[in-house]
This record gives structure tokens, C-alpha cells and sequence, in this order.
């Protein structure tokens, strides 16, 4: 297998190919096959943003992927941005259609129209509601699994609210639901505000959630947006006063794909394979009974398989008679199952059961009551170590710099102070080729900025995927 550390992106595809995540030899560039283990992976994800999202009281709908032409030519900023990436439909069999339609690629152009339909008055507010749904990009640069696709698997959540400050609510939301699903997959990240030139089409502002990869480039992998009133302006989403007049809804945006699965295999998988965190683990234990001739070791593991699977766990034993149990562990160390049961006749003999983490060498043998008890604590241990181990990777392919000459060929992501200006901005680009990803929000240094020495905050800058 190849070194993570040396070579990133072969270690990636290689990885991604081996463990039976997906499948890119299918004939769509870019578009490309989820396999069983990979497409679970991601429902795991998915049913963890449902369950935060629907205990904020959104509602799930699914939208036709189809938008006429007129749909889209509604907003012009947005329409501007997107341009370039769109998927045309210009026929029905043989027939020439009359109005082009175009795959979605994103879904503002599909649900407000709808939304103006639906809101009537304050009491229809907040409206909220959110879809898991396949979105379609025309990526001409080099296309890579799970990172930059043309068929990706979006969530994308969109609300509508009576004022602006209940829209900017709505964002603080998002924010704690971001939380609460990153801790489960043991993700660090930065949240920096895109600079104006590059926020999303059309949005008042964009927040970025953006991690770091191996290589010390990074990778977004969810943005919330702020719209104000720029698109219920445009769609005609408004709603009744007492005195007849109508408002306009002021309305954010939150979306995510399948890069939440590509940081997770990039940022905890190690030269063995991957690692999984517990909770989006396809398999969370696997049991690997050692045949032997003086006991009866597979009762004794189906025992402990219906126990686990009863307390909810997803667990499976390996009884494949073609394989030897050395070629077992490895094969599911490289699969990234975070728990690791061995069975043998010594384990059925003294009532024991031998544990091994995936995110520590060694294994351990402990009694079998004492394993049950100490099973959520293994496994909450599991995501302790996932989350410190990819934080202090963070701090390390992070700088500070104080003058652009530090940063020039660094392969990291850099703070630096910033006075917000595109032309500093554009500086920094050229002599160094990071991008800005704008101003981090969770830092308050203030200075002078490294380019042109006028006062500014903390930038973040980087080379991007
Ligand atoms: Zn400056």
C-alpha cells in the first residue's frame, strides 16, 4: 500500500479502490459507481444529518432534477456563477424541446418557485426544509473520487424567515448542527467567511467549513449561506402583513456532499488502510473466530454476534474457510472496522474475549461480562483518539505567517493577517498560488496586513482541492 504521508493522492485512489468505497471505471467521467461499503458509509453520514435536522424541525422534500430555463434565469448572479458547470436537456426522443431544461446543479432554481407558492403569510414562516439528492456539475479540471465529481451526492437545506435576524438565527443553527455532526466523524475544520469575489452566486455572505488534508491543501466541505432577501426578491417569495402589505422572506442556505466521506478517509486512514469513527462505521466490530479442533468456537461467536447485534451494534463474524485468520485482521484493518473481536479456543475456554482497537496497536483479553461493560467506553476511546490524532495534524500543517516570503512552496495552510483587500489577496496568489479563503471567524488577532501593512484580522490561505 502506498505512504500517506508521501504520496497522498496515489494512497487516496488506491485506498478508496481497494476497500470497495467506489468504482471509477464507469464510462461517465466523473460520474462514478458507490459501492456497497462506500454508499453505506454515506448513509450513515446522512442519517445523522437527518436526525440534527430534523430535531431543528426541518422537513425533508425531494425536487424533480429538471429546471426549465426560465426557472433559472431568475436570479443573475446566481444564474452567472453556474453557468459554466451546467448539463443541458435539449431533447424528448427525437423532438427538439421547447424549453431547454438543465440538470440541477444545486437546487435554489427548483424550490423557490415553489416557496413563492407555498408562503402566504407569517404563519407559514419559518419554513424549512432540506433534501439528500444527486446534483449535477460540468467539472472540466481533473476529476477525483469524492472530491470533484459531476454526479454528487448534495444535502442541501434551505429556509425562509419573516425577518433577518431570524435568518442570521438560522445560521447560528447551522453552525451547532455542523458541530454536533463533525464531532461524529471526528473532522476538525476552520469556518472562514469566502471574501465577496468568492462567495456562492447570489448569497449576502457565505460561511466555509474548510479541513485540511494530508498534502496541506484544503478541502471545503460545507458552506452556509446568508441570502437576505437577494433571492425572494427575484422568485417573489413574500408574505402578508396585518395591513395587507407583503415582505419579502429573508432566507439561508446549508449544503454538504460526499467530501465529508473524502475528509474522513483522508484525514484518519493511515498506511494500514482506513479508519472509520464508530458511528459511520459500516461494520462496527468484526468477529474472527480461530477454528480449533478441542472447542467449539463458532457457537461461542454467534453468542457474542447476536448479543451485539441486539444492544444495535453493526457487527459481523467472518466465517470465510478460505482465508486464515491472519489474512482476516489485515484485510479488515484495511477496511477501516474500528473494533476487532478474536476468538480462539483459549477465548471459549476462560469465558474471554481478545479486543483490538483500530486506532491503537495491541490487543487485550478481558472477561467477557467485562468486555459488554466496557464496550461503549472502547469505543467513545476510539473517537477520543481519531479526534486529538486529527487535530494535532491540523496544528501541524498549519503556519502563521508574518511575510509572504515564509509561505512561498509551503505545502500548509497559512494564517495570516489580512486587510480583506482583493488586490492583497491577489498577491499573495501570485507569488505563492494559494487561494484565500477568507476571513477565520474564530480568530480575533488583529494587525497589519502582510502585504500592504494597513490594519486587518486573521486570513486563511491555502492551496485548494
Ligand atoms: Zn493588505
Amino acid at each position: 500500500m502506498e505512504n500517506k504521508k508521501v504520496n497522498f493522492s496515489e494512497w487516496y485512489n488506491e485506498i478508496i479502490d481497494i476497500s470497495g468505497l467506489s468504482d471509477k471505471r464507469y464510462p461517465v467521467k466523473g460520474m462514478n459507481v458507490w459501492m456497497p461499503y462506500g454508499l453505506k458509509a454515506m448513509q450513515l453520514i446522512d442519517n445523522l444529518t437527518r436526525k440534527y435536522v430534523d430535531s431543528m424541525d426541518f422537513q425533508e422534500v425531494s425536487f424533480p432534477v429538471l429546471i426549465t430555463r426560465g426557472q433559472l434565469m431568475v436570479e443573475f448572479e446566481h444564474v452567472k456563477g453556474f453557468e459554466n458547470e451546467l448539463f443541458w436537456i435539449t431533447k424528448g426522443g427525437s423532438d427538439k424541446l421547447e424549453e431547454d431544461m438543465a440538470m440541477r446543479p444545486t437546487s435554489e432554481a427548483a424550490i423557490y418557485p415553489m416557496f413563492s407558492l407555498w408562503v402566504r403569510s407569517h404563519t407559514d414562516l419559518p419554513l424549512k426544509v432540506y433534501q439528500i439528492v444527486n446534483v449535477y456539475r460540468y467539472e472540466t479540471k481533473h476529476t477525483r473520487s469524492f472530491i470533484r465529481i459531476r454526479e454528487i451526492h448534495f444535502f442541501e437545506a434551505h429556509t425562509a424567515h419573516a425577518t433577518y435576524e431570524d435568518a442570521e438565527r438560522q445560521m447560528s443553527e447551522y453552525l451547532s448542527i455542523w458541530k454536533k455532526l463533525t464531532d461524529m466523524l471526528c473532522l476538525p475544520y476552520l469556518v472562514n467567511q469566502r471574501p465577496d469575489w468568492d462567495k456562492f452566486p447570489g448569497a449576502k455572505y457565505t460561511l466555509a467549513f474548510d479541513t485540511v488534508m494530508p498534502s496541506g491543501r484544503s478541502l471545503q466541505i460545507g458552506t452556509i449561506h446568508q441570502y437576505g432577501t437577494n433571492f425572494s426578491k427575484n422568485y417573489n417569495i413574500t408574505y402578508a402583513l396585518d395591513d395587507g402589505s407583503h415582505e419579502y422572506v429573508s432566507q439561508t442556505t446549508f449544503g454538504m456532499s460526499e467530501r465529508l466521506l473524502a475528509a474522513v478517509i483522508s484525514i484518519h486512514g493511515d498506511d494500514t488502510g482506513l479508519i472509520f469513527p464508530p458511528d459511520i462505521a459500516p461494520i462496527q466490530i468484526i468477529i474472527v473466530p480461530i477454528p480449533s479442533k478441542k472447542m467449539d468456537v463458532a457457537s461461542y461467536g454467534v453468542g457474542i454476534l447476536n448479543k451485539l447485534m441486539d444492544m444495535g451494534y453493526r457487527v459481523k463474524m467472518d466465517n470465510r474457510d478460505a482465508y486464515t485468520p491472519g489474512y482476516k485482521y489485515n484485510d479488515w484493518e484495511m477496511r477501516g472496522v474500528p473494533m476487532r473481536i478474536e476468538i480462539g479456543a483459549r477465548e471459549v475456554e476462560n469465558s474471554h474475549i481478545t479486543v483490538s482497537l483500530r486506532s491503537e496497536s495491541g490487543k487485550k483479553t478481558m472477561k467477557y461480562e467485562e468486555f459488554f461493560e466496557n464496550l461503549s467506553e472502547m469505543m467513545n476511546s476510539i473517537k477520543e483518539t481519531l479526534t486529538q490524532r486529527a487535530a494535532s495534524t491540523m496544528r501541524d500543517l498549519t503556519v502563521n505567517a508574518a511575510k509572504i516570503d515564509d509561505i512561498k512552496d509551503l505545502e500548509k495552510i497559512v494564517k495570516a493577517i489580512w486587510c480583506g483587500s482583493e488586490e492583497c489577496s491577489r498577491k499573495i496568489e501570485e507569488q505563492t498560488e494559494m487561494a484565500c479563503l477568507g476571513l477565520n471567524q474564530e480568530s480575533t488577532e488583529t494587525g497589519k496586513c502582510i502585504v500592504c501593512g494597513r490594519n486587518g484580522t486573521t486570513g486563511i490561505f491555502a492551496r485548494t482541492y
